[in-house]
């Protein structure tokens, strides 16, 4: 075994070694296998010593739950020890690299939580008068003047709370303007690289999607798009594009596509989710977008999930500012007023409704001005250039072993290939992935986008070291070397280390078992239950 300087050994032990005991408990070593909490928790206990209370007079008229519902107690370091388990089964941003493409799997620097704990942030309610929180306020106008300004747009809608509610906010405020125009256009064109969101946005606003294939070098085909454009003259509602686009490449026409929509008679709406590879670089608004979304979690370092729901604001350009939806926050001589109803708007002002019950999410909101601050516009640009240049650095690293669809030339924060490197490996890509669960990394992105067969989509974000970078490239060239050798038992049966084997996908997709089912009572005889 070797050593480092300080007499420690340098890896786990002898790889040679190959018993594998079955253990008693079922756990490995101090990985625990943990039950589900009904088939160990009892509805007896309970983790906390309450008085029994006196019977209260029901006040439900009649509606007053009628038999126990059967939640499982635990006395609290069993409820402690099982969700600890629990979380240390996660793979998470904050446990190694999470190369998942598209995602922006980025650092939460830990000021932006301890931000977030502040009581005057943390513990205020959303039915409190707007009157006892103007600090609230003036940091979502805050965050919203940054939002603005690192777009270059003339407004921004705060409340919707992820990056598909987002783009359901700025395609109703698109659908809002046609109809303020008395205009009632039925179609939305979407490239054939966009994400599902997208298509499925436009779909659920009653709109017939019309898809724009992409050139061989995976970005929007004009001479297509014009074409389509002609095809249903007078009948466009809009665009829906992704910039950069989900093969992590910068639509460089995006002037001229948005010249043509607007001419058009549509508006342009660009998903915003890849932001994170040009804050400080280009500004949507100069690009002639009309409406994005901006996804919190991404670019701007709040938490994917986890704590509640997320936060997705949409930027408005001048001809949509006006269908923002309620609530809104209103700029006045006396201060900020929340304005929350139609009473309350003033002319010009039509919101085209409401997507969220208060003003958003908070937490989300008090995170993202922390990381932006904390990095100011300097840091927020360098933190842009360092996401494409690590992922430059790892196309670089794999180019020559893994093949990249649209040749060998600069991506954007995310790096896309395809498995023709596999070819008669008798590896699929689902295979490939499987295997990278067992030396410690989630997988990158699979099979998406779909105009790629066989997609692997790898975002490391501008949070790796190079050392990361480094051990990550390394790791992929030898899993790619091991293909070719033809060693496909480490991939087939792949992952042989994680707690769970390979699922079944399918089923669990198709048919989820969503309820758990208490085991059949064992019988008791009615000469038994007499006694
Ligand atoms: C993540 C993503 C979305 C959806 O955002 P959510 O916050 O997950 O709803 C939309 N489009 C693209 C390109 C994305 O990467």
């Amino acid at each position: 075994m070797s050593m480092n300087t300080q007499g420690r050994p340098t890896s786990a032990g002898d790889t040679t070694e190959t018993f594998r005991p079955k253990t008693f408990t079922g756990n490995r070593a101090l990985d625990m296998e943990e039950p589900l909490i009904f088939e160990f928790g009892s509805v007896e206990t309970c983790g906390v010593d309450l008085d029994e209370a006196d019977t209260p007079e029901f006040e439900l008229g009649g509606h007053e739950r009628q038999a126990e519902i059967g939640l499982p107690g635990l006395a609290e370091p069993e409820a402690m020890r099982h969700y600890v388990r629990m979380s240390r089964n996660n793979y998470a941003i904050d446990s190694g690299l999470y190369p998942l493409g598209s995602c922006t799997m980025k650092h939460n620097p830990r000021l932006n939580e301890k931000m977030a704990r502040l009581p005057g942030f943390a513990d205020i309610h959303p039915l409190q008068p707007a009157s006892t929180v103007p600090g609230a306020l003036e940091l979502i106008d805050e965050l919203a003047h940054w939002l603005m300004v690192s777009t270059g747009m003339e407004a921004v809608a705060m409340s919707p709370k992820a990056g598909a509610h987002g783009e359901l906010c700025g395609m109703m405020a698109i659908k809002a303007a046609h109809t303020a125009a008395n205009r009632s256009p039925e179609i939305v064109l979407v490239p054939e690289s966009a994400h599902g969101t997208n298509p499925a946005t436009a779909a659920l606003l009653g709109y017939k999607v019309v898809s724009i294939d992409a050139k061989d070098d995976g970005t929007v085909d004009l001479d297509k798009l014009k074409e389509t454009i002609a095809k249903h003259d007078g009948n466009i509602a809009g665009i829906m594009l992704t910039n950069p686009n989900t093969c992590g490449l910068f639509e460089r026409d995006i002037r001229t596509i948005a010249d043509l929509i607007h001419a058009a008679g549509g508006f342009f709406y660009c998903d915003g989710a890849n932001f994170n590879a040009i804050v400080g670089k280009a500004r949507p608004g100069d690009l002639g977008v009309d409406a994005m979304h901006i996804n919190l979690h991404k670019t701007f370092s709040t938490p994917h999930g986890g704590g509640g729901p997320g936060s997705g604001p949409v930027v408005l350009s001048d001809k949509l500012a006006a269908f923002a939806p309620l609530p809104f926050i209103r700029k006045t001589d006396s201060g900020l007023e929340l304005v929350e109803t139609n009473e309350a708007t003033t002319d010009g002002e039509q919101p085209f409704g409401r997507m969220t019950a208060f003003q958003g999410q908070m937490g989300m909101y008090v995170r993202a001005l922390s990381y932006m601050m904390s990095h100011g516009s300097d840091g927020l640009r360098q933190a842009s250039e360092d996401a494409v240049l690590n992922a430059n650095y790892i196309r670089v690293g794999l180019q020559d072993l893994m093949s990249l669809p649209y040749g060998v030339r600069p991506c954007m924060h995310e790096v896309l290939f395809d498995d023709s490197f596999l070819k008669d490996t008798g590896v699929t890509t689902l295979d490939f992935a499987k295997a990278m669960i067992d030396e410690g990394y989630h997988p990158m992105t699979m099979y998406f986008p779909l105009v790629v067969h066989g997609a692997m989509l790898i975002e490391p974000t501008e949070s790796e070291s190079r050392a990361s970078l480094d051990l990550f490239i390394a790791t992929m060239r030898d899993l790619v070397m091991s293909a070719k050798r033809g060693e496909t038992e480490r991939f087939s049966g792949a992952p042989y280390l994680a707690p769970r084997r390979r699922l079944d996908e399918t089923s669990a997709a198709r048919k989820p078992v969503l309820k758990w089912t208490a085991p059949e009572p064992v019988e008791i005889s009615p000469s038994e239950a007499a006694e």
